[in-house]
């Protein structure tokens, strides 16, 4: 099978293996996994931050921010395509009271600058108050888009003026910083704390790391407690996060090569609807145009033949470069394609 739905399907290289194998572990409610405690201070390293938390997924990374950040009654903003906003159950209402103020995401991932400012409440009775602004980068359901530390400085400056705090849901954070040639703490010094997932492109089996200052990490433990996301020999799978920040970041740029094979192979395609100059890291959303099939069927027609691709609303798909894809497999994966379209 050549599976495109996403780079979580990635499975951990040998060397992660052979890491895990041999992990010095401890009880890390104690604070006493060593492995943990590296993978921690690498990770807060790499984002530019004083301190880090190991978290299950990148979805309690992002909640555990959020109920860090903000509290019950307090106002987050937050792009409406955002994967937080669409795909994280809600759990920062349901478990936080946290309020979401959904500003509609341009293409390209940014929210407009002006309705970040028109979005901020002013201090009245009625109003909840805003506390934090959640950006994303890469931005996922824009297609992998993202955002330039000149974007992120922009957002900085009417944080600061309006006293509000910022959180990235950097999942893919360092498939933007490869795909834009600057270390990942171009794009996150501007915020106070950052989200990466260790489970996506860089191959690891499982986990994230919220990264940002001492004060904000210490608050950050006590909700990942209270959400059952504080883990004992866990160093056993933060061994393979090590490898993934140490061996798996700079062949990010292999993944958006592939990528944009897939992309300018898609573009020539009748019925395919996809502008390949919009693909700028490892995934690529494109469009079935034409009446006569749906985007399940397609995707069924490609698994007969042994490529996965995910459906997804209206008329998209989504196909995602990774770990173990090469250029080979897209061409194959387009030869599917263009049989599945015939
Ligand atoms: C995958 C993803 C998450 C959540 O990560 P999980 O580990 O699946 O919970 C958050 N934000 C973005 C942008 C993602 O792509």
């Amino acid at each position: 099978m050549i599976d495109l739905r996403s780079d979580t399907v990635t499975l951990p290289t040998p060397r992660m293996r052979e890491a895990m194998a041999h992990a010095e572990v401890g009880d890390d409610v104690y604070g006493e996994d060593p492995t943990i405690n590296r993978l921690e201070t690498m990770a807060a390293g790499r984002m530019g931050k004083a301190a880090g938390m190991y978290v299950p997924s990148g979805t309690m990374g992002n909640l555990t921010a959020l109920l860090t950040h903000c509290g019950r009654g307090h106002e987050v903003i937050l792009g409406d395509q955002s994967h937080t906003y669409l795909l994280e159950a809600g759990s920062y209402a349901a478990l936080g009271g946290i309020h979401p103020r959904a500003v509609p995401n341009q293409p390209d991932g940014t929210i407009n600058l002006d309705h970040i400012e028109a979005a901020i409440r002013a201090e009245d009775p009625h109003f909840p108050r805003t506390r934090l602004i959640c950006l994303e980068n890469t931005h996922n359901v824009c297609g992998g888009a993202l955002l330039h530390p000149e974007y992120m400085a922009a957002v900085r400056g009417i944080a600061e003026r309006h006293g509000l705090a910022m959180h990235l849901d950097g999942a893919r954070v360092f498939n933007a910083a490869v795909a834009l040639g600057v270390p990942a703490t171009e794009l996150t010094k501007d915020v106070d704390s950052v989200t990466f997932c260790l489970s996506k492109g860089l191959s690891a089996p499982v986990g994230s790391v919220l990264c940002g200052s001492e004060d904000f990490i210490y608050e950050a433990r006590r909700a990942r407690k209270a959400l059952g996301g504080s883990m004992r020999q866990a160093g056993i799978i933060a061994a393979a996060g090590i490898v993934a920040l140490e061996e798996m970041v700079d062949r990010l740029a292999e993944d958006h090569a592939t990528a944009k094979r897939l992309a300018e192979g898609l573009a020539s395609m009748p019925g395919i609807g996809l502008d390949p100059d919009t693909v700028e890291t490892d995934i690529v959303f494109f469009e079935l145009a034409r009446d006569d099939m749906t985007p399940d069927e397609l995707s069924e027609a490609l698994r007969e033949q042994g490529v996965l691709v995910s459906p997804k609303s209206g008329r998209r798909l989504r196909a995602v470069t990774h770990y173990g894809i090469d250029a080979e497999d897209i061409d194959t994966a387009l030869s599917a394609l263009r049989q599945a379209l015939a």
